[in-house]
């Protein structure tokens, strides 16, 4: 089912949640919506199943091609799972994902057979058949939310709509679910719109990541797009740790911070503009000599040298703090402790002056 929206706005009094977004999601694609805290991606993800309506006068949400304004959340074929799993406590996991078929008008409900096979099935599919007994408060979060995904594949929705499904969980599990629900993505293909505000979950899962901010999108891209090629300042520094250095143009100059940058032939006719370069921990190298290329002298703060990257936060001569990451074992042979001078240089760098990006 491949899912349309088109000029959608949303205004809560004179307050606009959504304001004119639009964003075509196809068939069997996993999307996430990623943003702050109140950008707006609840309720562009509540707009789509129907549990609220846009404004009157906006645009149109079509389901494959068919407005589905009129349509109730029931007759959209959406299946749902939430941060707060809301088992229903006085059921087993089996009646849980058992549900939604039982509670079909007759005609259209499966035999008991039917329902046990199907249960059996999704419950194979999460990884779980060997809890089918079990009472909620008998499962781990991670299980709560697997039988809750069981739950609304149940009844085969034509789209599945996530909203921050592991938001409640700790950062192992976490982690072990994103994993689960792509493969798991992969083999059953149903539409799904997930919420998140953790970039690295949306960067991980999503086929397409959607960036929004006060109501509107301002990026839609694969992760690799809107990871390398951010459209702007916002999503460069949503999207993970970044170091940022105010700069000014000369003619034939750029200096950022502690840095002068060779010309480049972008940054001519911009003399005595304002800029300023984005550059990600990963993107500066640290040497303990000068290496030709260039560079500013910081002293080192700190390390953190517990995992694959070691993260060092530097002090430049004019006092500003750089967060580097580089391998741990080039650390290692480099020999660097904190107090000694080091020498940095941007790999990459990524220059925007307004809504200008060079
Ligand atoms: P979060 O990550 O915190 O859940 P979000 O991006 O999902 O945020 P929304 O829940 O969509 O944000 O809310 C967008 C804005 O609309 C917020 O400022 C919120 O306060 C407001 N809002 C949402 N629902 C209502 C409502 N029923 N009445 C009034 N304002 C609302």
């Amino acid at each position: 089912m491949s899912i349309r929206i088109q000029n959608i706005s949303k205004h809560f009094g004179s307050f606009a949640a959504l304001d004119q977004v639009s964003l075509d999601i196809q068939t069997g694609e996993l999307v996430a919506l990623l943003g702050p805290s109140g950008s707006g991606k609840t309720t562009l993800l509540r707009v789509i199943a129907g549990l609220e309506r846009p404004d009157p006068d906006s645009g149109a949400i079509l389901f494959h091609d068919q407005d589905v304004a009129d349509r109730s959340v029931t007759t959209r074929g959406v299946g749902f799972v939430f941060q707060h799993y809301a088992l229903f406590k006085h059921m087993t996991v089996f009646e849980n994902v058992a549900f939604g078929l039982r509670v079909r008008p007759w005609q259209q409900r499966p035999s008991r057979r039917e329902i046990r096979e199907r249960v059996q099935k999704l419950l194979a599919l999460v990884q779980l058949e060997w809890l089918a007994n079990r009472y909620p408060s008998q499962l781990s979060g991670g299980q709560k939310q697997r039988v809750a995904l069981a739950r609304a594949l149940a009844v085969e929705p034509k789209v599945l709509l996530l909203d921050e499904p592991f938001g409640a969980l700790d950062a192992k599990v976490r982690q072990e679910l994103r994993q689960w629900l792509r493969r798991l993505h992969d083999e059953i293909h149903v539409t799904s719109v997930f919420v998140t505000h953790d970039q690295e979950e949306a960067l991980e899962v999503a086929d397409r990541v959607v960036i929004m901010n006060q109501g509107r999108i301002v990026q839609i891209g694969t992760p690799e797009e809107v990871f390398n090629h951010p459209a702007n300042e916002f999503v460069m520094n949503f999207l993970g740790t970044v170091n940022v250095f105010q700069g000014r143009l000369e003619t034939g100059r750029a200096f950022f911070g502690p840095l002068e940058v060779d010309p480049s032939s972008l940054f001519h006719n911009q003399a005595g503009r304002a800029a300023r370069a984005f550059i990600r921990p990963h993107e500066l190298e640290v040497n303990t000599h000068k290496n030709g290329q260039p560079s500013f002298r910081a002293r080192v703060i700190h390390i953190n040298a517990a995992g694959p990257q070691a993260k060092l936060l530097l002090e430049s001569e004019n006092g500003e703090s750089v967060q580097v990451e580089m391998p741990r074992d080039r650390f290692q042979s480099m020999g660097i402790k904190r107090g000694d001078d080091v020498y940095v240089s941007p790999k990459n760098m990524r220059v925007f002056m307004e809504d200008y990006v060079i």
